[in-house]
C-alpha cells in the first residue's frame, strides 16, 4: 500500500529578526530579571505595522481562490502596541513603575535615574467593576 505524500504546506516567511532579550541598559550584559512595557517609537511602530502588513499579504497570497477573502482588522497603532524593556536586577526600575506602560520617549533603565525613569507612565487601567447585585435564581431553584 502506498501512503500519499503529505501536501506541502504554505511557504512560511521568516520572522523579522528580534534581538535576544537582554538587559536594556547600554553596555550591560547581565541576564534580564524584570520586564516592563513602553509605547513604541515611530520607527518601532513602523516595523510592527510593516511586519503585520507582510503577514496579511502572505495570508492573502496563499488564500484559496474559492474561499471568501480574509478580512483583517485595523493595523496596529501606538495605542495598542507596547515594546518590552528588560533589565537585570541592578538596572530594574521600581516595581510600581514597572507595572505601568511607559512613554515611547522613556529612557529607562537609565543608571542616572534608577529606580525612577524620565517619563510619566500612563495611569493604570480602571479596575473592573465588581458585580454586587445578585441575579434572581430560576423559580424552580428556590
Ligand atoms: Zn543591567
Ligand atoms: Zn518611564
Amino acid at each position: 500500500m502506498i501512503t500519499p505524500a503529505p501536501e506541502p504546506g504554505p511557504p512560511v516567511l521568516p520572522l523579522p529578526p528580534s534581538p535576544t532579550p537582554g538587559c536594556s541598559s547600554a553596555g550591560c550584559l547581565a541576564a534580564p530579571l524584570v520586564q516592563w512595557q513602553r509605547r513604541p517609537t515611530d520607527g518601532e511602530l513602523e516595523a510592527v505595522v510593516a511586519a503585520e502588513q507582510a503577514r496579511r499579504d502572505q495570508v492573502l497570497a496563499v488564500a484559496a481562490p474559492h474561499q471568501s477573502t480574509p478580512v483583517f482588522g485595523p493595523l496596529p497603532t501606538a495605542a495598542d502596541t507596547t515594546i518590552a524593556v528588560y533589565a537585570c536586577g541592578s538596572h530594574a526600575i521600581s516595581m510600581n513603575l514597572a507595572a505601568l506602560v511607559h512613554a515611547s520617549s522613556c529612557t529607562a533603565p537609565d543608571p542616572e535615574l534608577l529606580p525612577r525613569c524620565n517619563c510619566t507612565p500612563e495611569p493604570p487601567p480602571a479596575p473592573a467593576p465588581v458585580h454586587t447585585d445578585a441575579l434572581p435564581l430560576p423559580d424552580h431553584w428556590q
